[in-house]
């Protein structure tokens, strides 16, 4: 599998992105990053004291309307151009700076390019588990591929209903098209311990309730109780940010959350789940700055800023 008839995602274009042709993801063959550096809002075992040594590559398979990523994954954001070899440094040098774990955000476009930088990188002394965080829209064949070098999947499972796929993620077909990846996981991973002195591995799923859409986290709750809650574990996020040019969703009740909470405790899950009002975001990152997070989440990392500078 490469990028001369692409299958990297469900969408399946098939396009030779060798030759500079596009696909949905926006993205040629040429790996393109939006930013690097130590982020401290992912869930506590992967950020450590410092923050998670995050990769944000540029584009993404899907168009989720309220994506906080959109200026890079749907607006067109250049960002920096890399080789695969820049991209292994760029790995060691964010465990130089202290992170905890290597982060790469919606890489599913590029998993050619990943699959030969992460090698490089541990030859090159890089010794950090390494996390793919993900929409969870990879074709099956492709999860094949980079599977062997990741330890910990953060996979969004955003909805089981086409209906509200089709709203909130652009594609109605996402909500078929995300149960073979977790079938795939499940068979590959039959335990997850984050919190494991020899290194984190496993499946966290993350899943965000959209505003008015409860029935359809319900029915994602039990769905992950029957199949996945022994394997995987859920990290339940609330706090819906609307898009820039929609901002007029409902937020979500006290009695919704609550109604939550009672059936995270009927159907035995455990994981991760965001408090209403704790750490609250109200910020959308601006990609064009160097540090594109409040400063209190995030530490640019130096060497992505020589990069960009280099290639300005
Ligand atoms: S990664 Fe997906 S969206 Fe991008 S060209 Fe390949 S099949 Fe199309």
């Amino acid at each position: 599998m490469d990028y001369s008839c692409c299958e990297l995602c469900p969408n399946m274009c098939k396009v030779d992105r060798t030759k500079g042709q596009i696909g949905r993801c926006g993205q040629t063959s040429e790996i393109r990053i939006a930013w690097s550096g130590l982020h401290r809002g992912e869930e506590p075992p992967i950020t450590g004291e410092k923050g998670s040594g995050m990769i944000f590559f540029c584009g993404c398979p899907l168009h989720c309307q309220y994506c906080q990523n959109y200026q890079i994954s749907q607006k067109g954001w250049d960002g920096v151009s890399l080789s695969e070899d820049e991209l292994a440094s760029l790995m060691v040098e964010l465990q130089n700076f202290g992170a905890a774990s290597i982060n790469l955000v919606t890489g599913t476009h590029y998993i050619p390019s990943i699959a030969n930088a992460i090698p490089k990188a541990r030859e090159m002394g890089l010794r950090l588990p390494i996390v793919w965080n993900s929409s969870g829209y990879e074709s099956v064949p492709a999860l094949k591929m980079i599977d062997p070098y990741i330890d910990v999947y953060l996979i969004d499972v955003k909805t089981l209903d086409s209906c509200v796929a089709g709203k909130f993620c652009g594609l109605e077909r996402y909500a078929k098209d995300i149960v073979p990846v977790m079938k795939f996981l499940k068979r590959r991973y039959s335990v997850t311990d984050l919190e494991d002195p020899k290194g984190p591995h496993g499946v966290l799923v993350r899943h965000l309730v959209f505003p008015g859409c409860l029935t359809a986290t319900m029915d994602f709750l039990q769905w992950y109780a029957d199949n996945f809650k022994d394997c995987c574990q859920l990290s339940l996020m609330v706090q819906f940010v609307p898009p820039l040019e929609n901002p007029g969703f409902e937020k979500m009740t006290q009695d919704e959350y609550d109604s939550l909470i009672d059936a995270l405790d009927r159907l035995e899950i455990d994981g991760f789940v965001q408090e209403m009002d704790e750490n609250e975001i109200l910020w959308i990152p601006d990609f064009r700055r160097d540090q594109p997070f409040p400063e209190s989440f995030a530490d640019p990392l130096p060497y992505f800023l020589d990069l960009k500078k280099g290639k300005a």
